[in-house]
């Protein structure tokens, strides 16, 4: 069994490796990486849960940033998550920086 190469990527999701350009981090308060399937589908159904959207690790507390997401969802998904982070705000859910610069962020996708 060849040993994995160091620079290698795990999904922190399913633990597969993944190559670096298939790697999409999903937030900068963070350094955990997911592929392409698992970080969509844990957007999607943190989004049709209704809930915040955070890193899928069970040790990281990190809000997911959709403007780092974004290339890993579909349209429907993405701008159903940035009207969930306006209705947040509206609700004063969202109080932290990076919450703010992301309820910003999509305001103007707007
Ligand atoms: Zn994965
Ligand atoms: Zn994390």
């Amino acid at each position: 069994m060849a040993a994995a190469p160091e620079k290698q990527a795990t999904c922190s999701i399913c633990m597969e490796p993944m190559a670096p350009s298939e790697a999409h981090r999903g937030s900068r308060a963070c350094a955990h990486a997911f592929c392409h399937a698992c970080l969509a589908g844990h957007v999607r159904a943190k989004i049709e849960s209704g809930g915040g959207v955070r890193c899928p690790d069970a040790s990281c507390a990190a809000a997911l940033n959709p403007e780092l997401c974004r290339s890993a969802l579909s349209a429907d998904v993405f701008g159903s998550w940035c009207s969930a982070l306006c209705e947040a705000m509206f609700l004063g859910n969202y109080c932290g920086p990076e919450d703010m610069m992301l309820v910003e962020m999509a305001a103007r996708m707007k």
